[in-house]
């Protein structure tokens, strides 16, 4: 990325991997990570960039899991930096329900780093973001108008995925995850139909390197034939291990509305 506007920077967190884009004049976070991750970006700031936090303008925050919304709430409160993501991402653990699945996710991500990296770090976080920034669909980013937010949904209701047109980047949050070299859809696909349209949406942007936040970046030929490829993954059985625990990731008051939603379909559909 010589000749580009920005350089890239990956941050690995205590599940995801974070990014920081670098301008001449400033410094934009792709998803804040886990409230530990804080630090590790904090430490990037110092030791690798050797620049102040104050040059950090927006934290993005993708969606509302653990490994995503734990380390932007705590740098807006260190270093007053805004917070920008789906307008509606409060909605997702609201009420009793959004309560537990909001301890249940915590608990999950836990599990999820001590499999995967043999480590526990303390990740409790806020339910609510309220975002600084507001972000609908199609929006360009405050502050950084090079970048366009699209809503994704399919992982949860309210999942953004972010796009630098010029650059032909895409961070894809929790869209999509590469585990080696497979692609595959993130645990839980609460949304399939929503899923499906997210991607087939994804397949019509010219993108020619992914960032994700769980396998790092890939560079592709074209999204079109990329994306359309990965329809055949919606609706695929989950591993055996995650249906048993597909009940306890299915609390959210959306989650219940959506499936009573798809039920009606099909009764009227009888
Ligand atoms: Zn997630």
């Amino acid at each position: 990325m010589n000749e580009s506007l920005f350089t890239l920077h990956q941050v690995k967190g205590y599940i995801a991997t974070i990014y920081l884009i670098e301008y001449r004049d400033k410094v934009l976070l792709l998803d804040g990570g886990a409230r530990h991750d804080a630090a590790r970006i904090e430490a990037c700031f110092a030791q690798v960039m050797q620049r102040p936090m104050s040059d950090l303008k927006l934290s993005l925050v993708s969606h509302m899991h653990p490994d995503h919304a734990g380390g932007a709430p705590l740098l807006r409160r260190q270093f007053a930096i805004p917070i920008a993501a789906h307008y509606e991402i409060d909605r997702w653990y609201r009420g009793s329900r959004g309560v537990a699945q909001h301890l249940i996710d915590t608990l999950l991500g836990h599990y999820s780093a001590r499999q995967q990296f043999g480590r526990l770090e303390r990740a409790w976080y806020p339910r609510r973001l309220e975002p600084d920034y507001r972000l609908y669909d199609r929006e360009t980013l405050p502050l950084f108008p090079d970048w366009i937010a699209y809503a994704t949904p399919g992982h949860t209701l309210h999942d953004m995925v972010f796009y630098h047109p010029q650059e032909k980047l895409l961070y894809v949050g929790d869209l999509i995850i590469m585990v080696g070299e497979k692609i595959v859809l993130p645990f839980p696909t609460l949304f399939p139909e929503l899923m499906a349209d997210s991607l087939k949406r994804m397949a019509e942007l010219e993108v020619n390197k992914l960032l994700f936040a769980h396998g790092g970046v890939l560079e592709i030929e074209d999204a079109n034939t990329f994306f359309t490829g990965l329809l055949n993954l919606v609706g695929m059985p989950n591993r055996r291990s995650f249906r048993r625990i597909e009940p306890l990731c299915s609390l959210a008051a959306d989650v219940r509305l959506y499936k009573k939603s798809r039920k009606n379909v099909g009764a009227a559909r009888k």
